[in-house]
């Protein structure tokens, strides 16, 4: 069970942009790599993690992720490095989430006993489909056979809070394909599932097989070889059925967990809990302020081997900013958001700011408020995009 003080801390995402081939439908930042560029980069990475260790002031860090890209691709030695550094310049609590991203094919039993050994507690792995023929559509680099030996790897190397990732509304995915991949996963019990409808990106392969046919499906039309929004939404509806009679919790939108494995990071994110993030393109929010690093690795790697931190996109969150966060991020999450916090934070009651919003979400069913909480009514999460965008006050 996970149990930790929700307002305060700091949380640490790490950015490994390495994968070893790019994905049919990825527009993450992420590419494959020499051994050169990777172990210049992770120097720099420790480098940059010692250049800002003051900027948050010796606070808590209740969390780690180290994510990308494919944190599993690259030799396991250089994560022993990242955390060491991390402990050595960071007050990281005891019981600190700290969670590595694993791609099927790129970890052996050996690595996960490595991870263990350097206190990571919980793996994230990317299955998308079990389905072959599906993972070969998405330019997956495994099989589902290769991702039942890495599950199994994990699991004797002494994980059990393990995620495992999935992927509906893929071309060619049907419904049984669909409820196939929930079974088998259900079947292996990790303590935390994560069901995300696939989004065909500019800029990515699949937007040039399928650009047209997303199009088609966002204004409501039938699609060629996109599933429709129609069976999208069983899709999802499936997702909750089973998931939630199998012991989940259905805790955000797109994310389960059994009981005490509610992901840390995924929540200090909703609540809006402040994040330090290390690498290429990582975001930082810290002190209402919001910037990026450079997503241009060279810079990247020339800048900090000079001692120099150098930040983009640098935003201070006006008031008003941060309520509109407060509520479309919170409102993400089942138990939704708290009256009295929101009068707490922002020394006003949510209703004479929100009130209109609130009273039109409520008499469409789409929200409900009981008491302190106001939260999504599964109308409400059904039309989630339209429900939360209400919340944008200009
Ligand atoms: S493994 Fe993940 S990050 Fe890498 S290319 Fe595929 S989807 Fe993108």
């Amino acid at each position: 069970m996970i149990s930790f003080d929700e307002k305060t801390g700091v949380e640490i995402y790490i950015h490994i942009p390495f994968c070893v081939k790019k994905c049919a439908y990825c527009d993450f930042l992420s590419f494959p790599a020499n051994d050169e560029t990777v172990h210049k980069y992770i120097r720099a990475l420790q480098k940059e993690l010692a250049l800002r260790a003051a900027s948050i002031d010796h606070k808590r860090i209740i969390s780690i992720y180290i994510g990308g890209g494919t944190p599993s691709s690259i030799d396991e030695s250089y994560i022993g490095d990242i955390l060491e550094t991390v402990r050595f310049y960071y007050k990281v609590d005891k019981d600190a989430e700290i969670t590595i991203e694993v791609n099927p094919g790129t970890a052996t039993l050996e690595k996960f006993k490595k991870y263990h050994y350097y206190g990571i507690n919980r793996i994230s792995m990317g299955l998308q489909s079990t389905n072959n023929e599906i993972l070969k559509k998405l330019g997956r680099i495994h099989t589902y056979e290769e991702f039942l030996e890495c599950y199994e790897n994990a699991k004797k190397a002494g994980f059990d809070n393990i995620n495992v990732d999935l992927i509906s509304g893929i071309p060619g995915q049907t419904l049984d394909d669909w409820t196939d991949s929930l079974k088998k996963v259900i079947q292996l019990g990790p303590n935390h599932v994560s069901t995300y409808g696939l989004i065909v990106e500019e800029g990515t392969p699949f937007y040039d097989l399928y650009g047209e046919d997303e199009e088609r499906r966002q204004n409501g039309e039938e699609p060629l070889s996109l599933p429709s929004e129609q069976i999208e939404r069983i899709m999802y509806y499936m997702s909750i059925e089973y998931l939630c009679s199998n012991g989940y919790s259905n805790y955000e939108i797109s994310n389960f967990a059994k009981s005490g494995f509610e992901s840390r990071h995924n929540t200090g994110y909703w609540i809006g809990r402040e994040y330090l993030g290390i690498g290429l393109g990582s975001s930082s929010y810290l002190l209402g302020r919001r910037f990026d690093n450079t997503t241009d690795i060279a810079e990247y790697i020339e800048t900090i081997e000079k001692n120099k931190l150098k930040f983009y996109n640098n935003q201070t969150l006006t008031v008003k900013e941060q309520m509109e966060e407060f509520m479309f991020l919170g409102l993400r999450m089942t138990k939704g958001v708290s009256r009295k916090e929101f009068n707490d934070r922002f020394g006003v009651s949510v209703e004479a700011v929100f009130g209109d919003v609130l009273n039109e979400l409520q008499n469409a069913g789409l929200l409900i408020m009981v008491e302190d909480r106001i939260f999504l009514t599964s109308e409400g999460i059904d039309v989630s995009n339209y429900t939360l965008s209400k919340f944008l006050l200009d």
